[in-house]
C-alpha cells in the first residue's frame, strides 16, 4: 500500500511540475515584448458616448520644455507630484459618438514619431470602431501630435471623414509667406501642415470653421488663441452635461495647473497662452464641467478644482461599464 501511495504522490508531483512548466510556457508565449496598455476608455456624456483613444506616450524633458518659471520651481512642483523632470507624456485623442455621427477630436501622430506613438487608429479598432466609419475629424490645432494621424504616409487614414480646422489656423499655416516670417524653431509647423493638411485640402476634404457656432449638434468650437494662432477648444454638450476639449492648454498639469503662468517653448504667443490657461482653469473650477486634455495622463478626462496652491485635475473615476462616474 505504502509503495502504491508513494507512486501515486510521485505521479501527482510530476503532473503538477509539468503543468506549471507548460503554464509558464503559455505565459511566456503570450507576453508581448513591451507591455502595452488597453489604449481606450469609454464614458457616457448625456446621450453621447465619449471614447478616449491613446496614441501612446513619449518622454518629455519638462525642465527644458517649460519656461517662465522661478529658478528650481519646475523641479519643486514636479517633486511634489512624485514626478521626475523627464516624464512619459500621454498623447490622447477623443471619439464622440453622437448616435448619428462619429466625430474624432485630434488624430494622434500616425507614422511621424516611431513605434512608441502612432497607436490611435489601432486603438479605435480595439474600441469597436473602424477608420472608414469616422464622419469628421476636428483638429484643436496644427501641431503634428494632433493632426499627424489624418494621413498615414500617402494614404488618408479616415477615408470618409472631412477634416475640420479653424479658419485662422489654416490661413496662417497654409500660407508660405508666414513661414518666411516665422522664427526658425517654428518653421517645422508649416512643413507639417504642408505634409499632412495640404493633401487633405487637395482631396477636397478640408473644412474650416468660425467660432461659437455649432459644427454638429452639440459640438461647438471655442476660440483659444495662444498656443497657436487658431487654437480651438471644442465644447461638447448633451442633456445638459458638458465637456470642454482643451487641446494643448497644458503640457504638465503638475507644473502648469499649480502655476498657470509657466509656459511651453512650443507656444506661438506664450503670454496669451498663459492668460488663457488662467481663465480656462478658473472657469472650469467654478462651473464644474468635464475637461479632456490631450497631454494629461490617459484618458486625460476629469474635473478641475482650486485650492490654495493653484488648480488640480481630479481624474475621472475608473468604471469598467463605461459609465465613468
Ligand atoms: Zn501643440
Ligand atoms: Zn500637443
Amino acid at each position: 500500500v505504502k509503495t502504491k501511495t508513494g507512486k501515486f504522490l510521485f505521479a501527482i508531483l510530476i503532473t503538477a511540475v509539468t503543468l506549471a512548466l507548460s503554464l509558464n510556457e503559455v505565459i511566456a508565449q503570450n507576453t508581448p515584448p513591451n507591455l502595452q496598455q488597453a489604449g481606450y476608455y469609454h464614458m457616457v456624456l448625456g446621450k453621447f458616448k465619449i471614447t478616449a483613444l491613446s496614441d501612446g506616450t513619449t518622454p518629455q524633458k519638462l525642465n527644458e520644455l517649460l519656461q517662465n518659471a522661478a529658478p528650481g520651481e519646475i523641479e519643486r512642483l514636479l517633486r511634489s507630484s512624485f514626478q521626475s523632470t523627464t516624464i512619459e507624456c500621454s498623447v490622447n485623442g477623443y471619439l464622440i459618438n453622437t448616435g448619428t455621427k462619429l466625430i474624432l477630436i485630434d488624430a494622434g501622430t500616425s507614422d511621424v514619431y516611431g513605434p512608441a506613438l502612432g497607436h490611435l487608429a489601432e486603438n479605435l479598432v480595439k474600441a469597436g470602431y473602424k477608420p472608414e466609419q469616422i464622419d469628421a475629424v476636428l483638429l484643436t490645432h496644427i501641431h503634428m501630435d494632433h493632426m499627424g494621424g489624418i494621413m498615414n504616409g500617402n494614404n488618408i487614414t479616415f477615408p470618409n471623414a472631412d477634416i475640420y480646422i479653424s479658419k485662422p489656423e489654416a490661413d496662417y499655416y497654409l500660407n508660405p509667406l508666414n513661414k518666411d516670417k516665422a522664427l526658425d524653431a517654428m518653421k517645422r509647423f508649416f512643413e507639417g501642415a504642408e505634409m499632412k493638411l495640404r493633401p487633405i485640402e487637395k482631396a477636397g476634404k478640408l473644412k474650416t470653421f468660425e467660432y461659437d457656432q455649432e459644427i454638429f449638434p452639440g459640438i461647438k468650437p471655442v476660440a483659444s488663441y495662444g498656443h497657436t494662432p487658431g487654437h480651438s477648444f471644442f465644447l461638447v454638450e448633451s442633456d445638459h452635461q458638458r465637456m470642454l476639449f482643451w487641446g494643448d492648454i497644458v503640457v504638465s498639469d503638475a507644473v502648469q495647473f499649480a502655476n498657470p503662468a509657466i509656459t511651453s517653448v512650443y507656444d506661438h504667443d506664450s503670454k496669451a497662452a498663459a492668460t488663457l490657461r488662467k481663465q480656462a482653469l478658473a472657469d472650469a473650477a467654478q462651473k464644474g464641467y468635464w475637461v479632456a486634455v490631450s497631454h494629461m495622463t490617459f484618458p486625460g478626462i476629469g474635473h478641475i478644482t482650486q485650492n490654495n496652491t493653484g488648480y488640480r485635475l481630479v481624474p475621472i473615476n475608473y468604471s469598467n461599464s463605461g459609465i465613468g462616474q
